[in-house]
């Protein structure tokens, strides 16, 4: 068995062991590798172990690996997108989650039209107040989340979010029921073409956490394919 198998399957446990210990069915979480800087090669090790969600951070490196792959798995953009980059993401991904400005959203739901397709979102929240961060400040949620509600091309989904950096997991878990809450109280009130499902959070270091406290999207790289050079 490959490294990389094995860490898949560690993982699977301990999220299927968080699940249990929160009252959740594990079948609700879904694994996504991280792959930015990894190979190919890597990344098809990782398929073949049973990853079928790949994360990206930068459409040209994307685009390179999805050439080469296909797209039977499904690629979903996790990191900053600037508008003028969102015809490509309209093309290469199946899921934005780093959707955080008005303009990005009008531009996506503008390139999903015109290629007659809707595209899937989740916006991104900044609940750490980290100026160097990307992600929306929660004051700003509900009004953010009804002016996408209008984009007829857009499916929002729900909502993502890093907690910042720090040497203890526990210290994540705030923002990851900060999120769950929002998202909660996003979904109260029954937008049309809203549907709030998702929560996209949880890394290497704290994805058990992101579990226990709701996570349907668990996001890792290291623990999966060791250290990015
Ligand atoms: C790199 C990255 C991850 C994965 O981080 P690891 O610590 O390698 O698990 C998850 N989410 C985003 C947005 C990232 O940029």
């Amino acid at each position: 068995m490959s490294i990389i198998e094995k860490n898949i399957l560690h993982i699977r446990e301990r999220i299927n062991d968080a699940a249990y210990r929160s009252d959740r069915n594990p079948d609700d979480i879904k694994l996504m590798a991280v792959t930015k800087t990894v190979e190919c090669g890597r990344i098809i090790e990782a398929v073949e172990s049973g990853i079928d969600i790949i994360g990206e951070n930068y459409i040209q490196e994307a685009r390179r690996k999805i050439e080469k792959l296909g797209k039977e798995v499904k690629w979903h953009m996790i990191g900053h997108l600037q508008s003028n980059k969102a015809k490509y993401a309209v093309r290469l991904f199946d899921m934005v989650h780093s959707v955080d400005r008005i303009e990005l959203a009008q531009e996506i739901d503008r390139r999903a039209k015109s290629a007659g397709t809707v595209m899937k979102i989740l916006i991104e929240v900044n609940l750490s107040g980290e100026v160097a961060k990307s992600g929306i400040v929660k004051e700003n949620l509900f009004q953010f989340v009804q002016t996408i509600a209008s984009f007829k091309n857009l499916s929002l989904l729900g909502l993502m979010t890093m907690p910042p950096w720090s040497d203890d997991p526990e210290n994540s878990r705030p923002f990851f029921s900060e999120l769950r809450r929002l998202r909660d109280a996003v979904a109260c009130r029954c937008i049309e073409g809203v549907s709030m499902n998702e929560l996209s959070m949880g890394m290497s270091d704290d994805y058990q956490i992101a579990v226990e406290e709701g996570s349907t999207i668990v996001r890792i790289g290291r623990a999966i394919f060791g250290e990015r050079s």
